[in-house]
């Protein structure tokens, strides 16, 4: 059995303060049973949030991490240091961090590589913009985001990693794909992997939907063979929706 992952991305909001009474808030209500839950926090909220962390599957996870180990880099944020709070997932390769930061394939799959060496679970997101879709590309952009930033890595490795399918249509502007457009997007995804690393491995990798997800629309989401959980954005910020979607599994 696959993993059911519900991770939220809080990107840059919350300060300290209010960021570790929403960690507590949640920590107290999720339940002890097979959904794995995830914080993704900003990076100064780590430490502090993971010593709120009390319960067997809440996670905690920064954002984004540096595409080098350690050294002269001013403002960066590197794997060792992100384990180092207790955090034990990161995002890489989310499109506001591919499209404000111009983060190319190989960026990430360094970024990747990094943080599978310090014990860091890579939460890798992947998505095509709305004119792709349109024109029909969607499939192909989405194949090669992962073809890219994935695929030489070695079958025991590349088992590690958690996958986020985030059509970029959808993150943050309220449309959310169809429960159709995610499971064929999942189910090409999981016969790639499976074409590259056999079906036991892809049988075994989470793939995640991000978009504009909601309590009212996550079960029908989840509820597709393929659709293993959601990484949520902006209704990550409210105990409430969040735990509406945790609890939609
Ligand atoms: C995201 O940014 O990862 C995301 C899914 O955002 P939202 O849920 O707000 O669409």
């Amino acid at each position: 059995m696959r993993k059911k992952i519900v991770a939220g991305n809080w990107k840059m909001n919350k300060n300290l303060q209010d960021g570790v009474e929403l960690a507590k808030t949640v920590n107290r209500q999720v339940e002890d049973n097979n959904v794995i839950v995830i914080l993704c926090t900003p990076f100064i909220h780590l430490s502090e949030v993971s010593n709120v962390i009390t319960k067997d599957n809440l996670f905690l996870g920064a954002q984004n991490c540096a595409s080098e180990a350690s050294g002269a880099f001013t403002g960066e944020v590197s794997v060792d240091m992100i384990g180092s709070t207790g955090a034990e997932y990161v995002i890489i390769g989310h499109s506001e961090r591919r499209s404000y930061y111009n983060e190319d394939d190989a960026t990430l799959n360094k970024k990747v590589k990094l943080a599978l060496s310090a014990d860091l679970t890579p939460i890798f997101c992947c998505g095509e913009v709305l004119a792709e879709r349109e024109a029909g590309k969607h499939m192909k952009v989405v194949k090669d985001q992962i073809d890219k930033g994935l695929f030489d890595l070695s079958p025991d490795n590349f088992s590690k990693v958690v996958i986020a399918y985030e059509p970029v249509w959808a993150i943050g502007t309220g449309v959310t794909a169809t429960s159709g457009q995610a499971q064929e997007m999942h189910k090409a995804i999981r016969e790639m992997i499976a074409e590259k690393y056999g079906n036991q491995v892809a049988e075994g990798i989470s793939i995640l939907y991000g978009g504009s997800c909601k309590p009212s629309n996550a079960a029908e989401l989840f509820a597709n063979p393929d659709v293993d959980g959601g990484l949520i954005g902006g209704a990550s910020l409210s105990a409430a929706d969040f735990m509406g979607i945790v609890n939609a599994f």
